[in-house]
């Protein structure tokens, strides 16, 4: 497709907040694209609000997060102000079907996956079906959602303890728990499916076998309206607390090239089985030489600044382009050929938060009274908002700068990291930063050899 085709984006309103706003106003700036952003009464002082070419205060009666999802208020605003598309993000209304149908009745462009694709992603039973039905090997589990626990009992029975019983619609690491043996069985349902239905507003349930020592490995794809979808290699996801990321690797250095291509084989079988479109990421939990499907997640990802820094490809312009109707390989996006597409250093993503290592990761809140950013070669920064004075509220995601280190070879990427580290300062307000060097210079981290259970496996991460 050449440029003067049908490019119909030329104003994008940004439904969302903090980094991942500042990120794609960033990506739209470089494409020549204006941009609306919307903020709650409590972030009137937020920088993503000074980024956009213009902002307007949304869901001023309504309650902090809702202010971000309120779909008929947001759309009002789009059309008042002539955009021609909307991108989501992460987390907020960047999933919702309902959102994406509205915008497409609006005539207003979603940039996201199609609408069929959050429905089939969006539901984690539908999500594994999907998976077999086009091939891929899943986590032995229940049929679809089970319906007491008596279904608790009878997996447990033959397939084994431990298990695990997880939300359909669960996300960020809520709505699931282990269930070692037959005596937890009814405290694990009862408990996940209140936390669903508080959490996601459904309380469905279905069963998976425990993996033992995952290691979790993703692999990013990109998909355009022409049927074409690359792969933009793996990340290593491994270090996380209570099932949710803390530091990110790419490539996945400690695998084998035989796993890695394995992996990134059956993350395009299955996208290019439903026929995908735009950027996604599809999720595997890897045991020795087994790996199995976990989830989709059909948006941008908050790590996706590691494959950005070891392919040299811009995601969130490409998932605009896409959406605007360019081909991967057209003149616009120029993507490369698949195996031109190859893997250039290691890079790390360090997840900074508001939040208090010492006290169980509680989140803090008040002013920063004092910050500093790092900076210097192979440092990359998206910082929310990390400025003095900034005002870090208790009502929203406690993420505040993630730090993305990129070098040639994995010990000077954790040199650059551990220094990033050293010279952020973030002062007036509790964060894990201590918490962060301590993974990152850890022995285990540097061999790669290490699983989901690294961080609950060596206590001294704490101190
Ligand atoms: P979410 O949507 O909340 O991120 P996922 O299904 O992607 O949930 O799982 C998040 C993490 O939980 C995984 O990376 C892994 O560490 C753990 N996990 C999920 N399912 C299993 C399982 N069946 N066995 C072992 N660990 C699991």
């Amino acid at each position: 497709m050449g440029v003067e085709s049908v490019n119909k984006i030329n104003k994008v309103l940004v439904a969302n907040r903090g980094e991942i706003a500042i990120r794609i106003m960033r990506a739209c700036h470089e494409l020549g694209i204006k941009t609306v952003g919307i903020y709650s009464k409590e972030d009137i002082g937020t920088l993503h609000r000074q980024k956009a070419n213009e902002s307007y205060l949304v869901g001023e009666d309504k309650s902090p997060t809702q202010a971000y999802l309120d779909i008929e208020e947001i759309l009002a605003l789009a059309k008042d102000k002539d955009v021609d598309a909307i991108h989501p993000g992460y987390g907020f209304l960047s999933e919702n079907e309902t959102f994406a149908q509205r915008c497409a009745e609006e005539g207003i462009i979603f940039i996201g996956p199609e609408l069929q694709h959050l429905g089939m992603f969006g539901n984690k039973t539908r999500a594994r079906e999907t998976a077999i039905s086009a091939g891929l090997k899943v986590i032995p589990g229940s049929e679809g959602v089970i319906d007491s626990v008596d279904e608790v009992y009878a997996f447990g029975q033959e397939h084994g303890y431990p298990l695990i019983v997880k939300a359909v619609s669960g996300g960020g690491g809520k709505g699931m728990r282990i269930v070692h043996d037959e005596s937890q069985a009814q405290d694990a349902y009862d408990r996940t499916k209140s936390e669903a239905m508080n959490s996601f507003g459904n309380d469905h349930l279905y069963l998976e076998k425990y993996i033992d020592h995952p290691k979790h490995i993703e692999v990013q794809i990109l998909g355009d309206q022409f049927g074409n979808i690359v792969h933009l290699h793996e990340r290593d996801c491994s270090v996380q607390r209570r099932h949710q990321k803390v530091v990110e690797v790419a490539p996945a250095y400690h695998l084998s090239q035989t796993m890695r291509d394995r992996l990134s084989a059956a993350a395009l079988q299955l996208m290019n089985h439903v026929g995908y479109v735009n950027a996604g990421t599809v999720e595997f939990l890897v045991s020795g030489d087994d790996f199995y499907f976990i989830e989709v997640n059909p948006r941008v990802q908050v790590e996706h600044t590691i494959t950005e820094a070891i392919t040299g490809i811009d995601i969130v312009k490409t998932q605009i382009l896409i959406a605007d109707g360019e081909s991967l390989f057209g003149e616009a996006i120029h993507m490369p050929a698949q195996d031109a597409i190859e893997v250039q250093g290691f890079a790390i993503q360090s997840r900074i938060t508001t939040e208090d290592p010492m006290n169980d990761f509680a989140p803090d809140t008040g002013k920063i009274s004092g910050y500093q950013s790092p900076g210097g070669p192979g440092i990359r920064l998206d910082a929310g908002d990390a400025f003095r004075g900034s005002v870090i509220s208790p009502y929203y995601d406690s993420l505040l700068v993630k730090i993305t280190a990129s070098g040639t070879t994995i010990d000077e990427t954790i040199s650059k990291m551990s220094r990033a580290l050293d010279e952020i300062r973030v002062v007036g307000v509790t964060t894990n930063i201590s918490f962060l060097k301590n993974i990152i210079l850890h022995p285990m981290f540097y061999t790669g050899d290490y699983d989901t259970t690294f961080i609950q496996d060596f206590p001294e991460l704490f101190d």
